[in-house]
């Protein structure tokens, strides 16, 4: 028995599932690590492999980065977290408004669902409106309004014109449901015409630029002009999720867009490797978590918030991730689909390849997917994706389970290379199965 299989039957009975983040099951076992340096992760029984989910896109530079980990260890003999402020929270602050001249205020979080869920109770609190608006099938996080509409099944999505407030975990209040106004990804005219239902009541319309579940397809900038121009025609705010998609640009993807959010949530990568979220935006509407005032609309705050731990990681990281770093990952991704599309022809098989940024996304179908729906996998797709999800496994890539990866700093042409090479025997050994 290998030492993975022998913890795995130990975790079993300690937690549900025998893990802690659904995330990192595999069959017949999850996988331990034991360590990781640079590109490549090696498990507990010795076995090495090319790092291409990070953490799911958390970590930019690959692991233990030599600045961030001896930046790190230099706090870490100094203590770890205070019921008092740290000057390495101004610093990264500074840093991170300095990345965007559109975010005037900052305050930080500990992970991605708590700064999404921060920014709509920012939103309601500044509206005092009770209806956010979100993509339909877009992953926020597990705050119950940001999660609903995803991995549903098909029975549930309801007309494609007005799709259903589906809930995704059992026992979600109605309340919570009725208050999630659900509008299709890249679709203006529907998306307008459902907002337009509930103008007096939405605070917020949250949307992720490049929405990995909907497909990494990159959001259309009409269309994320056109949200803008709802939101001040009816007095709403405009929230991004940037998650996933700060890695971007220097100052996120939105600056690749031509219209500005009054709030964005950002998480993962910022944290250098350590728990991390954070919400920035305009100072008129980030002033509703400000204690100083008369009238603070949402008392905010986090045992963890800020520790100087994640403050350090995270802006040794991005200082690490300068416009250089951005445009170098950026353009490695946009080669790496190219290369991904030759094998794709070569193989001939029925399949494309979605992404942006420093991220990519294999699909099994002949055309790319334009939303939600169309991104959804019956059972049959769902099982070959993971013979080709095994096959690179087996022989070295590790990927993130929707056929997606990650670029890092850590890496160059030959680990591209590499992955394009396994990539297309894949593709060769699912061929049968694709064309039966
Ligand atoms: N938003 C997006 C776009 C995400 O991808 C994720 C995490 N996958 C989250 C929010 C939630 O972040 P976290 O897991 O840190 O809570």
């Amino acid at each position: 028995m290998s030492k993975s299989a022998a913890l795995y039957d130990r975790a079993l009975n300690l937690m549900p599932g025998g893990c802690s983040r659904n995330t990192v099951l595999r069959k017949p076992h999850p996988l331990y690590a034991a360590k990781g340096f640079g590109c490549r992760v090696t498990d507990v029984d010795g076995i090495s492999r090319l790092d291409f989910a990070n953490n799911m896109a958390s970590l930019i530079h690959g692991h233990a980065h030599p600045t961030i980990t001896e930046a790190v260890t230099r706090q870490l003999s100094l203590g770890t977290a205070f019921t008092l402020a740290t000057e390495a929270e101004l610093e990264y602050a500074e840093h991170l408004l300095g990345r965007n001249p559109d975010f005037e205020q900052i305050r930080f979080v500990n992970s991605g669902t708590e700064a999404v869920m921060s920014c709509l109770k920012a939103a309601r609190a500044y509206t005092g409106r009770p209806k956010i608006a979100k993509v339909e099938g877009a992953y926020h996080g597990l705050y119950d309004y940001a999660e609903v509409s995803q991995t549903a099944s098909p029975a549930n999505w309801g007309e494609r014109s007005r799709p259903a407030s589906v809930p995704v975990a059992s026992g979600t209040p109605k309340s919570a449901l009725d208050d999630v106004v659900i509008i299709p990804f890249n679709d203006l005219p529907t998306a307008l015409e459902i907002l337009t239902e509930h103008q007096d009541e939405i605070a917020c319309i949250l949307v992720d630029l490049l929405p990995h579940r909907v497909g990494l397809m990159p959001a259309d900038d009409e269309f994320i002009q056109g949200l803008r121009t709802w939101c001040d025609q009816h007095a709403a705010l405009l929230v991004f999720d940037e998650v996933i998609t700060f890695r971007g640009n220097i100052g996120g993807a939105q600056q690749n867009y031509s219209a500005v959010p009054d709030l964005t949530a950002m998480g993962k990568m910022i944290g250098g490797g350590f728990p991390v979220g954070a919400l920035a935006g305009r100072q008129e509407v980030m002033q509703v978590m400000n204690p100083l005032s008369s009238q603070m609309k949402f008392p905010h705050s986090g045992t963890f918030s800020a520790n100087p731990v994640t403050m350090i990681a995270g802006k040794t990281a991005m200082e690490l991730y300068d416009t250089q770093a951005v445009k170098r990952l950026n353009a490695m991704n946009a080669s790496l689909m190219e290369q991904i599309n030759q094998a794709i022809s070569q193989a001939d098989i029925p399949a494309c390849v979605s992404g942006g940024g420093s991220m990519f996304r294999i699909h099994l179908k002949p055309e790319l997917p334009s939303n939600y729906r169309e991104t959804y996998s019956g059972a049959e797709e769902t099982r070959i994706r993971g013979l080709l999800l095994d096959h690179m496994f087996d022989n070295g890539i590790m990927m993130i389970n929707t056929c997606s990866g990650t670029l890092s700093t850590a890496m160059d042409q030959n680990e591209l290379d590499q992955f394009c090479d396994v990539l297309l025997q894949g593709f060769i050994k699912i061929k049968p199965q694709l064309d039966n």
